[in-house]
């Protein structure tokens, strides 16, 4: 299998340039003069306007100098010849003639030519080579090396041909002294090595410089694509993109899903003005995440909570990525709603620490509520309550399991009840229930079992048409200090309880004595 050459591999070879300074490739010379008609077309045109009048205004000269002698017609015509080459010259390359690189060439290259033939002939038909002939001769090949550009290596090797040729007229054909001769090679010598040099140097150049603004018209190109491809894709994101300044957070694109999300009633005239700061559910959140950004380039995915324009709280999963964005520092941050999925995790931990026949905290809901309360230092002194209800086999026993469960609902109801908001009640056991009392010293502590022990004993449950009594014996415990633990200090309240039970039921038990029979 042949390998094709890459596409950049291809543009390199096109764009390689001779050492004569020009282009390898024939198009890209041809495009090249095309590009750069505007600045190439007026030099061509001066040197054939100008350098045809200059040329033809040199009869004067020869009349003056020769008059009315034989060779003058045939000066005549030679200047006319040049000024005719010089004016077609400079109509092919007049203010705004189309650009055209092959006539161009090819007319520069004949205007050269008769002109460089022109004054050999001349320097013949005077017979002589005089001072002024030598600085026409000198200003020409400064002129055609400096001046004019550079569009075919013929165009430059007809210079020092044309030295050679001039050399040799002298020599042989105008029998001119040896000095003469010598100082006329050494001066026009030099001019032709700098003026083949400039030539040469500034043809390369002017093509490098084409080169080079081509490229970068190109690559700005490339990247306004692919700017506009980002902005396409950052707009067609199902996902909620914001675009943010940085360190200031001002927002500095939204797309449609982030509008969706955060401005669902499009309150905001222009979000442009708005501040990324001001979606964040509270101050906290906006600290967190500037501090988060402060260290590190990426951040997330977190779990938060942001609120939109119309103040609804939103849970999000948010990521945030810091870049440059128009020469600015900037953050991306992208964000998935979770309210849904927040709602049912809620949900689900509190079905796990729920009791579903009496909707009190089962025994894990309890544990995980005493925990944050005990950490509380605000909460001590802590009291905890064990509470079992007396004999209440019997009642499933004699009335069924479901009226059973139907005094069990009443019994929490009427104890939570009696109890403060600020407890915490729950149903840890069958028919066994816990209570922790926050802010409560063991007095108030007992106090408060007893109000519950009477809350039950002394008003009968009614049921389904049924009176029945009942009674709870309870078991009080203290927690001695804030690293005391919940299971030791459950334990104990059950031993209290325990002792109730075996007292006698429906009763409080303190760690020691009984407090009611
Ligand atoms: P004691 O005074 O010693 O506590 O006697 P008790 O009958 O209350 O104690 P025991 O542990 O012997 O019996 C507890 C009973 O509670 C047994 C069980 O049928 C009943 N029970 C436990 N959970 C439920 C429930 O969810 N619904 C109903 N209806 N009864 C329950
Ligand atoms: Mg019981
Ligand atoms: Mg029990």
């Amino acid at each position: 299998m042949v390998a094709l050459p890459s596409a950049d591999a291809a543009d390199t070879a096109a764009h390689r340039i001779d050492r004569h300074g020009l282009f390898q490739s024939a198009e890209q010379e041809d495009a090249f003069v095309g590009a750069q008609w505007a600045e190439l077309a007026p030099r061509a045109h001066t040197i054939g306007l100008w350098g045809g009048l200059c040329f033809s205004a040199g009869f004067a000269a020869d009349y003056v100098t020769l008059g009315a002698a034989a060779p003058w017609p045939a000066l005549l015509l030679t200047r006319l010849l040049v000024l005719g080459v010089g004016l077609r010259l400079a109509w092919i390359t007049r203010s705004g003639a189309a650009p055209d690189a092959r006539r161009l060439r090819l007319w520069l290259l004949v205007f050269q030519f008769v002109t460089l033939l022109g004054l050999r002939l001349v320097v013949q038909l005077h017979g002589h080579v005089s001072p002024y002939q030598v600085i026409a001769a000198v200003f020409s090949c400064m002129v055609l090396y400096g001046y004019a550009p550079v569009l075919r290596p013929m165009q430059l090797w007809m210079l020092p041909a044309w030295l050679v040729l001039s050399l040799l007229q002298m020599r042989f054909a105008l029998d001119a002294p040896i000095s003469q001769i010598a100082l006329f090679a050494i001066l026009l010598g030099f001019v032709n090595v700098i003026g083949w040099n400039l030539a040469v140097h500034a043809a390369r150049s002017q093509r490098n410089a084409w080169m080079d603004r081509r490229r970068m018209h190109w690559e700005i190109a490339e990247r306004i694509t692919a700017e506009q491809n980002l902005r396409h894709l950052f707009e067609a994101s199902p996902v909620p993109l914001v675009l943010a300044s940085q360190p200031h957070g001002q927002i500095l694109h939204m797309n449609q899903a982030a509008l969706g999300l955060l401005d669902p009633q499009r309150m905001l005239a222009d979000p442009a003005l708005a501040m990324a700061g001001d979606f964040y559910a509270d101050a906290q959140t906006r600290d967190m995440l500037a501090q988060a950004l402060g260290h590190h380039q990426a951040f997330g995915p977190v779990d938060l909570r942001m609120r939109d324009t119309s103040q609804r709280v939103v849970d999000v999963m948010l990521s945030a990525r810091k870049l440059r964005y128009n020469g600015r520092r900037a953050v991306l941050v992208s964000l998935v709603e979770i309210t849904h999925r927040k709602r049912q995790e809620h949900e689900l931990r509190r079905m796990a620490h729920t009791d579903p026949l009496t909707a009190l905290h089962n025994r894990r809901g309890f544990f995980a509520r005493a925990e944050r309360v005990r950490r509380r230092p605000d909460q001590a002194p802590l009291a905890l309550l064990v509470l079992d209800v007396d004999h209440f086999k019997r009642i499933n026993d004699s009335h069924g399991h479901a009226t059973g469960d139907l005094v069990l609902q009443q019994l929490a109801g009427r104890m939570a009840s009696t109890l403060r908001d600020s407890d915490v009640l729950a149903r840890i056991g069958g028919e066994e229930f816990a209570a922790l009392l926050p802010a409560t010293n063991a007095q108030q502590a007992l106090a408060m079992a007893e109000r519950l022990r009477r809350a039950v004993c002394d008003h009968a449950v009614r049921c389904q048409g049924l009176r029945l009594d009942l009674s709870l014996s309870i078991g009080v415990a203290m927690f001695d200090d804030e690293r005391d633990d919940i299971d030791a200090v459950l334990a104990r309240a059950d031993q209290a309880m325990y002792r109730a039970k075996q007292a006698g039921r429906n009763r409080v038990q303190g760690l020691h004595a009984p407090t009611a029979a």
